[in-house]
């Protein structure tokens, strides 16, 4: 039997109620706009789950950044939890350390003399660059050293390096910030990132934990939404035509098919491709040459009373554990005053280490992490929640050596077809996307003469 294909008409219909999505149909929320969702939830990539007075993130980890995102925040006034005192920490040889100190990175942990040259070397290399990636883009000098790294793979701050230890804890630093292998990724977002958290993390613009976890924005953008948002309707194409687009979805009663003037479609780089047929060799080439980063996380809700030592952390580095590294959500939550009983971590792996961690089941995932947290904290024996895993095979975006020199094609719209997501801007991440998304949405309008469509 063939099933009837249901028709309908709509001014914009934005693909993906992620947060380039929902940002993109909210700014566009006094004109006829439909958000079409393949999976049973908004928020793609930002997930929390919430237990009493703690949540967890296990998709999106921090918040961070200028613009769209922290405006929005601030707009729905949802409350960013504090940071203020707290630093990361490095964890080696049963030893931890804050490596917000530099010098207490190198002098105060275990290593060998032959291990802090080498370490030296990789933070040098790293530091050397910083600077030129944190001025304003355009500026001559900074223009000239990112074309460099761009060419240039994250492994080269390991040249030359004979250290064991320097070299997992650059792998442990690429997995655990993108998901990925030093060798993959072009040295410009690793650079970043590690440069920012290696001198100071407290410069990271607005580095917070939003309360209730990341999902409270988007569950808010959703709510604003309505029943404008229809959730469980994968999209199977967008076609330009003469006079706008035709969108084919599918959702519980068959396929549904809708026209609209224009589409903001705001999926994964590798989904795009799928969803939009003859595409431009161009735009292909160049959604083909995004990447993505690999997570496997484990969340573990805490039942342990009384002041802790990682109660002023908010990520411990553990390049020799099952996991590369800890986040402690509720570190949002310690300020003055008595500590709360109970807790909330989430234990990370990313890159190759997630790519063979995929193989196992959640319950062989969940026992080598536990006895690793354990050893970490002996002290959480007994005090475990069980754990919520979830396996992420897009995690950031990030181009090989050469390959970002396509993104600016991805930055033009086709015709009727608008595009958004994290890939869009600089540094891929949840701020980005959320500014992608509001972009496409004022291109909209700014081609849509004023008022309801007829
Ligand atoms: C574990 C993890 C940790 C992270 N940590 C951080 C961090 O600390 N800081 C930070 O800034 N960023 C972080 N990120 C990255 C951040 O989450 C993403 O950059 C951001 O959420 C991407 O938003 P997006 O809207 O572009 O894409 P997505 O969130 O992927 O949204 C795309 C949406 O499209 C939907 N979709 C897919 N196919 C279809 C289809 N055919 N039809 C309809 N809908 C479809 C998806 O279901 C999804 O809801 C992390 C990501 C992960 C996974």
């Amino acid at each position: 039997m063939t099933e009837s294909l249901h028709e309908h008409a709509t001014e914009v219909v934005v693909v993906g109620a992620g947060m380039a999505g929902l940002m993109a149909a909210t700014t566009l929320s006094d004109r006829d706009v439909v958000v079409l969702e393949a999976s049973g939830r908004a928020g793609g990539r930002v997930e929390s789950v919430r237990r009493g007075d703690y949540w967890i993130n296990l998709g999106t980890q921090f918040t961070e950044g200028t613009g769209t995102l922290i405006e929005a925040l601030e707009r729905h006034q949802v409350s960013m939890g504090t940071l203020a005192g707290k630093t990361v920490a490095l964890s080696l040889h049963g030893k931890q350390v804050d490596t917000s100190n530099p010098f207490g990175l190198m002098f105060r942990s275990r290593m060998t003399f032959m291990d802090r040259i080498g370490l030296a070397a990789v933070g040098a290399r790293i530091l050397a660059a910083t600077p030129f990636l944190q001025m304003n883009p355009e500026n001559r000098l900074a223009k000239r050293v990112r074309a460099k790294l761009d060419t240039l793979s994250a492994s080269y701050v390991l040249r030359g390096i004979g250290s064991e230890v320097a070299r997992d804890m650059v792998r442990s630093w690429s997995g655990q910030w993108m998901g990925c292998e030093p060798e993959e990724t072009a040295a410009t977002q690793f650079v970043m990132s590690m440069g920012i958290l290696l001198t100071d993390p407290a410069k990271v613009p607005n580095l917070s934990l939003p309360e209730g976890g990341n999902q409270t924005l988007t569950d808010i953008l959703a709510a604003d939404l309505g029943d404008r948002l229809r959730l469980n309707s994968p999209v199977t194409s967008v076609e330009r035509t003469e006079d706008g687009v035709v969108v084919d979805y599918e959702d519980e009663n068959g396929p549904v098919r809708i026209r609209a003037r224009r589409a903001i479609v705001t999926v994964p780089g590798d989904v795009a491709v799928k969803i939009l047929p003859s595409l431009p060799a161009g735009y292909r080439t160049a959604f083909d040459d995004i990447r993505y980063g690999r997570y496997v996380v484990v969340g573990f809700f805490t039942r342990e009373e009384g002041p802790q030592r990682w109660d002023d952390y908010i990520a411990v580095s553990t390049p020799q554990l099952s996991f590369q590294a800890m986040f402690n959500h509720a570190a949002a939550l310690r300020g003055p005053g008595p500590r709360k009983p109970g807790g909330a971590l989430a234990c990370f792996a990313g890159g190759a280490v997630a790519d063979s961690l995929f193989e196992l089941t959640d319950e062989e995932i969940v026992s080598r992490f536990t006895a690793d947290l354990l050893s970490l904290y002996p002290e959480l024996e007994g005090k475990l929640d069980e754990g919520i895993v979830r396996r992420h095979h897009r995690v950031v975006p990030f181009w090989a050596p050469g390959g970002r020199a396509s993104l600016p094609t991805l930055r033009r719209n086709l015709g009727p077809v608008h595009l958004a997501g994290d890939y869009q801007l600089d540094m891929p991440s949840l701020a980005d996307a959320a500014a992608s998304g509001e972009r496409a949405a004022k291109q909209v309008l700014a081609s849509l003469p004023r008022g309801r469509f007829s």
